[in-house]
C-alpha cells in the first residue's frame, strides 16, 4: 500500500538554531503511528536538524538540489552532498523553482534521474497557474509537467517516486484547492500513472497535496481516497500547525 505522507517545506526560513528548536519539537511530537513525517530544511540546516531525529517516522529532505553531479558550480548543492547529511528526501520541481529560477520540465527530469541515482527519494512537484486553471487547461499542464519530468524513468525508479499536485495559486495564498478540485486532479494523475506504468504502480504512488494546507483543512483534504498527503510550506514552521496536519490523519 502507498505511504501516508506529510512533509514540510520550511522554504528559506528559520536560522540554523531556530531550525534546530523546531526539529527537536517536532521530533518529541511525532508518533510512530505509519505516517512518515519529512522536514525539508534549507541545506545548512540538514546535517544538524539530522542529529535530532531519533523517531522512525521522521525523516530529512532538501528543498532542491543540483543538476550536475560535482565541480565548479558555485553556489549549488549535489544529490550527494545531501545524501551525506543523513538526508533522504529532495523536493524536485516546486513552482517557485520553476518560476524564479527556470528550472524547466528537462533540468527537473535531470534532477529527478541524478537524485534517484544517489539513493534520494524525489518529492516532484507539477501544479498549474491559475490563469491555467481558469483557461481549463489545468489537466493539461499537470499532465505535459509529469510525462516531461518522469515518464522516461524505469518502473522501477518510477516506483520510488513521490509527486506533489501543489496548484501554484494555492501556495502561500491562504486559498487552498477545495477537496473534490484536489480529489480531481489526484485521480487523473493516478490514471495516468496507471496508463504509463500499471495500475499496481499508480496505485503505490503517494500523490501529497500543497497549497494553503492548514490543521483546518487537512482533514477534509486528506480523507479523499486518492489524497496521500500533504506538502506544507507556511503551516510547517510551526510545530503545532504542522504537528496538527499529521494528526489529521
Ligand atoms: C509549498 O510551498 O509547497 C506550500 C504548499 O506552501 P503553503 O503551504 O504555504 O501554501
Amino acid at each position: 500500500m502507498r505511504k501516508k505522507i506529510v512533509a514540510g517545506n520550511w522554504k528559506m526560513n528559520k536560522t540554523l538554531q531556530e531550525g534546530v528548536e523546531l526539529a527537536k519539537t517536532v521530533n518529541r511530537q511525532v508518533e510512530d503511528n505509519g505516517v512518515i513525517v519529512i522536514l525539508c530544511t534549507p541545506f545548512i540546516h540538514l546535517s544538524e536538524v539530522n542529529n535530532v531525529i531519533t523517531k522512525d517516522s521522521l525523516f530529512l529532505g532538501a528543498q532542491n538540489c543540483a543538476s550536475e553531479t560535482s565541480g565548479a558550480f558555485t553556489g549549488e548543492v549535489s544529490v550527494d552532498m545531501i545524501k551525506s547529511t543523513g538526508s533522504e528526501y529532495v523536493i524536485i520541481g516546486h513552482s517557485e523553482r520553476r518560476s524564479y529560477y527556470h528550472e524547466d520540465d528537462a533540468q527537473l527530469n535531470k534532477k529527478t534521474k541524478l537524485a534517484l541515482a544517489a539513493g534520494l527519494t524525489p518529492i516532484f512537484c507539477c501544479g498549474e497557474v491559475l490563469a491555467e486553471r481558469q483557461a481549463n487547461n489545468h489537466m493539461k499542464v499537470v499532465k505535459t509537467q509529469i510525462e516531461n519530468g518522469l515518464f522516461d524513468l524505469s518502473p522501477e525508479d518510477f516506483a520510488k517516486v513521490v509527486i506533489a499536485y501543489e496548484p501554484v495559486w494555492a501556495i502561500g495564498t491562504g486559498v487552498n484547492a477545495t477537496s473534490d478540485q484536489a480529489q480531481e486532479m489526484h485521480k487523473a494523475i493516478r490514471e495516468l500513472v496507471a496508463e504509463k506504468y500499471g495500475t499496481q504502480v499508480a496505485n503505490n504512488t503517494s500523490i501529497l497535496y500543497g497549497g494553503s494546507c492548514k490543521p483546518s483543512n487537512a482533514k477534509e483534504l486528506f480523507a479523499n481516497p486518492d489524497v496521500d498527503g500533504g506538502l506544507i510550506g507556511g503551516a510547517s514552521l510551526n510545530a503545532s500547525d504542522f504537528m496538527g496536519i499529521v494528526n489529521a490523519f
